[in-house]
């Protein structure tokens, strides 16, 4: 039985049915938000955001506390139905999606007045005109996200889309859609206006459908094949959009490095939510120093592992396979699997492969799954060249005892983060600006700034002085030109440029 079921449509509407992909037993029924639906929804959106963006961000910061405080009373509950749909260990929901989702509700409703403040600007060069920086809503928000992060993924970018003014249409993944539907019922619960945050059902054509509607900004956030189709309409359509994709990041260990911590960071970041993370470690370059004494202790540590508690299924059954493939391919090209590598219901068994190459698509493509590939090198300088030589680019980590190399060589990796001695922790630390490099997507969320990015910075400039004409305003007279070519060579010929 499938995870996602299609039942007879009803209505019109094409209709599924989810299972779970622990024991197959229902878990919801849905129907999918046709084109006509999809229309209705942007333009309800479009009726509330102007009052919406007319409200103090002092009061939109206050709801935001309450639907805060809602989401840590029932966060139980809703860990539970999260769980539910997804089947992951208990402890990944709570800490990749209600832990996250509360800190990203606090971090930006504590600082949303100050970041979305006015701001004067003064002018280096125009002194006699006044500048200020306004920001401004930009009106409706479409957030599509992922199954592997259905909350967060919805949740993170909404938050900060809200409370700079905007209205959002949430697009779940088909295969969790509950995670979009407790979002928008957080936000209708909390006292946020009807409407300012709804939730579109449904699967690709109700994605293509929304992008179709006239909204202001996408936020996306799934595979680089979506991304692209999604970058190419928002490109035709001149909507700005951010584009959040697959990744395959790189761990490098130095021959100096705490074989036990790397070998710790690498269970975790490669198996968190069964691997199912797009910043998970997903191909290891060790120094051939301490190959040995890392991989062993890899296998050890794999070996106290117990599917169900610390590893849940797949959440979408189309990875199975393909991660299986990719072991397999592995394996006929020379590589050896040393623990786990089998799909087992739905689960996949944590598996550590040596032996690997660039040959193989388990080190060049991405895999949805607990597989920690280990490649032995002879140097940094390979594990670099390694770890470059990808069309990926989302994170990577560097594993050394020398903090300061570690960060030389961060600097020379292809990534849009790297963590020294850590992982898996830039998209949860706010401060930062999470996204990636190459195809693994375009510009940023997060980041002390996450706000802004939900908001158009309007320069308003304002004459001071009242005069009724200005140096250079019409006609253009000999004098004028004269007077400019002198400016020009007293301005930036002489020391009054390091005034400016
Ligand atoms: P996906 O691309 O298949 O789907 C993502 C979303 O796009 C879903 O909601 C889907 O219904 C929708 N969609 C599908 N076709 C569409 C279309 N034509 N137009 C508009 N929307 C459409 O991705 P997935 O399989 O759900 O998620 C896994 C992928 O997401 C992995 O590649 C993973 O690395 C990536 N991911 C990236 C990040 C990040 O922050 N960089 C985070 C999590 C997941």
């Amino acid at each position: 039985m499938g995870y996602l079921e299609a039942l007879e449509p009803v209505d019109g509407r094409r209709c599924f049915r989810l299972n779970s992909p622990v024991d197959g037993a229902e878990v919801h029924r849905f129907s999918v938000d046709t084109a006509a639906d999809v229309e209705a929804k942007v333009a309800r959106a479009r009726a509330v955001q102007p009052a919406w963006a007319a409200t103090p961000v002092k009061e939109r910061a206050r709801l935001m506390q309450r639907a805060l405080a809602l989401l840590v009373e029932r966060s139980d509950a809703i860990a539970q139905e999260l769980t539910l749909e997804t089947g992951r260990a208990s402890l990944d929901t709570l800490m990749i999606e209600l832990f996250a989702v509360c800190d990203s509700m606090n971090y930006y409703s504590r600082r949303a007045a100050k970041v979305l403040r006015d701001r004067s600007v003064g002018l280096h060069l125009l002194r006699h005109k006044k500048a200020k920086l306004v920001a401004r809503p930009l009106g409706v928000v479409v957030v599509i996200s992922p199954w592997n992060g259905p909350f967060v993924l919805s949740m993170n970018p909404t938050i900060q889309a809200v409370l700079a003014g905007n209205a959002v249409i949430i697009k779940p993944s088909e295969v969790t859609p509950m995670a979009g539907l407790l979002a928008a019922r957080l936000f209708a619960d909390a006292g946020f206006p009807e409407g300012l945050v709804q939730v579109a059902l449904g699967d690709g054509e109700t994605g293509a459908a929304l992008l179709g509607a006239r909204v202001d900004k996408v936020s996306f956030t799934g595979s680089v094949a979506t991304g692209r189709k999604v970058g190419e309409i928002c490109g035709r359509n001149l909507v700005p959009c951010t584009l959040e994709l697959g990744g395959k990041d790189a761990m490098i260990v130095c021959a100096d490095a705490n074989v036990e911590r790397a070998a710790g960071g690498a269970l975790f970041g490669g198996f968190m939510n069964a691997g199912q993370f797009c910043s998970a470690v997903e191909r290891i370059y060790v120094h051939a120093d301490v190959a040995d004494a890392f991989t062993k202790a890899v296998v050890r540590m794999v070996g106290e592992l117990e599917l169900g508690r610390d590893l849940g299924p797949f959440i979408s059954e189309r990875q199975g396979p393909i991660v299986a493939e990719q072991v397999a391919d592995a394996v006929s090209k020379g590589a050896r699997v040393l623990v786990g590598g089998n799909l087992d219901r739905g689960y996949f068994q944590p598996t550590v492969v040596a032996g690997v190459d660039h040959r193989m698509a388990l080190m060049t493509e991405e895999t949805f799954g607990p597989v920690l590939p280990i490649q032995v090198v002879k140097s940094e300088e390979e594990a670099i060249r390694l770890a470059n030589d990808n069309r990926y680019g989302l994170g990577a980590s560097v594993w050394t005892r020398d903090t300061k190399r570690g960060e030389a060589i961060a600097r020379r990796l292809q990534a849009g983060a790297v963590t020294v001695n850590e992982t898996a922790l830039t998209y949860g630390a706010l401060e930062l600006p999470f996204g990636g490099v190459k195809e693994s997507g375009v510009g940023r969320v997060n980041g002390a700034d996450g706000l802004l990015n939900f908001s158009q910075l309007l320069p308003i400039v304002t004459d001071r002085f009242g005069l009724s004409t200005e140096a250079v305003w019409y006609p253009y007279t000999p004098k004028k030109l004269e007077d400019l070519r002198k400016g020009l060579k007293i301005l930036f010929g002489t020391v009054v440029r390091w005034f400016l």
